[in-house]
């Protein structure tokens, strides 16, 4: 590229002044944007740099914010330094700090600064790229930069926009969310698009309507019981039937379900066209396994999706491909470099082999959008479901470059490496149990015994605030999920969090008293929306108690929902309302139907709780514990959906019939190698602990930043000395 060329433009564009048409009013005019903007990225990079000083959780009631903002917006211009003193004393209390190398919940959401820089450029360019015309060089670095990416990740030849031979190639999509449902509209077009053919209905415009219709309704997708509630939001929205297809002890999809499922939904007369793959699922990083669902999808003429949301950053390494063997019987696959990969969020790569199944589905031509070189160069207003386009490309474009492939794959192994010893950790604790093998970051682990004790554990852990991690249920177990999510993480910070952990395991052991694991309990099935459902993160927020959300991050109920799965419960629980406990209760009750609000699943989930533990054993809901006999003849009697099995094997005798699993032959770095130290062993960590529950103290928190953060350095202990980040 001609430098000079571009720092001769850049001069241009200093020495033009441009004046807003406003320019009478008292906005922020150029220069105090120039001075303001390099406080802010000054401070913003000491904010990054001091991460580790912050609580990673906020301390806040719902409604914080009000009693600290006037509920009308100024009549007058406020002075801009007004506006920047509010950060920190209105947001950054109710922050929760994504970045800090303390945070292990959800999945990393990482940003570097080549990314930052790249949106400030981007944002103040502001192009809105729905077509080449509308900005060309937006479509073509995104076409470009999706080449590059899918060279990384090893993609088949026909996924590129640079293969003539194929329709195939890239697009930015916002979120992963967005691209399964992309894609089951893709592939729902082109499925109705085939029976009207069959059917020879072309062009006879009211047979035509009506066979599309029908086809329609007769439509039926599938995903594996694992996977993230954004496919069951795509399927909803998309007006398509999802069946969820049971997982294996691996939490694989069984290919023999899969098969099991489409024959019988072919007999009752639907139309089986979809199925959506996980590669890298929310609740345990498992994998489905495509070189099985391939050959399925192929044989019935389904659309193959792979949603990789996290793990698809990992295939650039070639030792992680493992797990995307059978790639080249998809469709479409998607992941997130939003997520690991460093580039800050929105960006979500998607890839379809065909892109012609997008246009079908989403070509509206108006005239003021057509443009000279309509049809000959890629309009991605064709290819989402929005007009308008970010220019998103420039921040991938940059990271790639920043950090070359090579630092990226170090960054991936450096998580992955950290994530192994954390497992070691947990392993040399007999309290805890990891019930899920731990792929790439994610471990999972849990307390032994009763789900309500590791339930307790992570709402104590949460509530300090030190450090965050969220829940998930595997198949009726409830487990801690602790990813190695921020480049900042080093092993004395996993030490560190460790130690935390393991005391505030103590803390609960020693409060648990004799007997109380007889009480009654809620199965985690009861406590779900869509029982069949197995991927549930169930939010742990400190001040807040954990609740159950299928797979995403936040569900609302409004009032009637509320209202409607109360009674449902109610019923379920032979309860008479009149019975339950206390005026307390039915005050809430009528509370929140007088409000005429939305309320969150944890409003309706207290209520639900209070009342099934005020229920005794009277209203037919057992009192058991897990891994009893009484257990197990419940489930005999077929009584206990799976997801609600209580045993300490994770999986239900039903599902161990297992796929051929994507482990076989896997060759990653596992816990090979990987000791409880190179530079930590019991003892230190017995310190650790000790510390910890003072770890509050500055000496503390001093030593362990001073340890990873020194000064502004330019190090990263992911990347090594060269790379420009943080
Ligand atoms: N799919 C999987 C496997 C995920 O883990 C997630 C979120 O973590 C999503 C989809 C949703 O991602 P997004 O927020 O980009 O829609």
């Amino acid at each position: 590229m001609p430098r000079a060329r571009c720092s001769d433009e850049l001069s241009t564009m200093h020495s033009k002044t441009t004046k807003p048409n406003s320019a009478e009013l008292p906005v922020m005019d150029s220069e105090e944007y120039r001075k303001w903007g390099k406080r802010i990225v000054d401070e913003m990079s000491t904010y990054i740099t001091n991460i580790r000083e912050r609580r990673v959780l906020p301390d806040v009631k719902p409604g914080y914010m009000r009693a600290l903002v006037p509920d009308h917006a100024p009549e007058d211009p406020e002075p801009f330094t007004n506006l920047y003193s509010d950060l920190e004393d209105v947001i950054m209390p109710g922050m929760m700090h994504w970045q800090s190398p303390h945070n292990h919940a959800y999945f990393p959401a990482l940003h570097s600064y080549p990314s930052l820089l790249a949106d400030m450029v981007a944002n103040a360019i502001n192009c809105i790229g729905f077509t080449w015309a509308s900005s060309p060089a937006a479509t073509e670095l995104e076409m470009i930069v999706m080449d590059w990416l899918a060279k990384m990740i090893d993609l088949p030849e026909h996924f590129l926009h640079s293969n003539k031979e194929s329709h195939g190639g890239g697009v930015i999509q916002t979120t992963a969310s967005e691209a399964t449902f992309v894609s089951v509209l893709a592939a729902r077009t082109e499925a109705i698009g085939k029976v009207l053919v069959e059917l020879g209905v072309i062009g006879d415009q009211a047979r035509e309507e009506q066979a599309r219709y029908d086809t329609f309704s007769r439509l039926v997708a599938y995903c594996s019981n694992q996977a993230h509630s954004s496919v069951e939001k795509a399927g909803l929205i998309g007006f398509v039937r999802l069946r969820l297809v049971d997982s294996d002890e691996n939490l694989s999809m069984r290919p023999d379900e899969l098969v099991r499922l489409i024959e019988e939904d072919r007999k009752e007369g639907y139309i089986p066209f979809y199925v959506c793959a996980t590669l890298g699922t929310t609740g345990s990083c498992s994998f489905d396994n495509l070189e099985e669902i391939g050959p399925i999808c192929k044989e019935n003429d389904m659309w193959l999706h792979v949603d990789a949301a996290y793990a698809g950053a990992a295939f650039i390494c070639p030792e992680f491909r493992t797990f995307m063997r059978g790639i080249e019987w998809t469709h479409s696959i998607a992941f997130n470099p939003s997520k690991w990969l460093m580039v800050h969020f929105d960006c979500t790569a998607m890839w379809v082999k065909d892109s012609q199944a997008l246009h079908r589905s989403f070509n509206v031509d108006p005239i003021y959008l057509q443009h000279e070189n309509t049809g000959l160069a890629i309009d991605f207003m064709h290819w989402q479901v929005g007009l308008s386009k970010r220019f998103r490309a420039l921040k991938l474009w940059w990271v790639i470059r920043s950090f070359g492939v090579k630092g990226l794959q170090k960054h991936i192994r450096e998580s992955v490496r950290l994530a192994a010893k954390f497992e070691a950790f947990v392993r040399s604790d007999p309290r805890f149990e990891i019930p899920a093998v731990r792929h790439l970051g994610l471990v999972v682990f849990r307390l032994k015994g009763e789900n309500e004790l590791t339930e307790k554990l992570l709402k104590k852990m949460n509530s300090e605030g030190k450090v965050h991690c969220v829940p998930a249920s595997l198949k009726g177990k409830y487990v801690i999920r602790f990813t190695v999510t921020s480049q900042y993480t080093t092993v004395e910070d996993l030490t560190r969090d460790w130690s935390i952990i393991r005391t505030t395991a103590s803390e609960i052991l020693s409060q648990t008293p004799a007997g109380e694991e007889h009480r009654t309990r809620v199965f985690l099935k009861d406590t779900r929306k869509n029982p069949d459902f197995g991927t549930s993160l169930l939010l742990a927020n400190s001040p807040m108690s954990p609740k159950i959300v299928n797979g995403s991050f936040a569900a609302i109920f409004d009032n009637s929902d509320v209202l409607f799965e109360f009674a449902k419960k109610l019923q379920q629980l032979k309860l008479d309302v009149q019975d339950s406990p206390g005026k307390a209760m039915r005050r809430r009750i009528k509370g929140m139907l007088m409000a005429g609000k939305q309320y969150s699943l944890d409003s309706r989930m207290d209520l639900v709780t209070t009342l099934v533990s005020s229920a005794k054993t009277a209203n037919g809901m057992p009192t058991m514990r897990e891994n009893s006999m009484e257990a197990q003849e419940y489930y005999e009697r077929g009584e206990m959906l799976d997801s609600a099995v209580q045993t300490d094997d994770m999986c239900s005798p039903r599902s161990r019939r297992r796929s051929k699993s994507v482990d076989d032959g896997i060759s990653v770095p596992d816990l090979k190698g990987v000791t409880l130290d190179d530079s930590i062993n019991e003892a230190d960590l017995e310190e650790e602990c000790s510390s910890s529950s003072s770890s509050s103290s500055p000496e503390a928190e001093t030593r362990h930043s001073t340890r990873q953060m020194n000064g502004r350095s330019n190090s990263c202990h992911q990347c090594g000395a060269t790379i420009p980040t943080m």
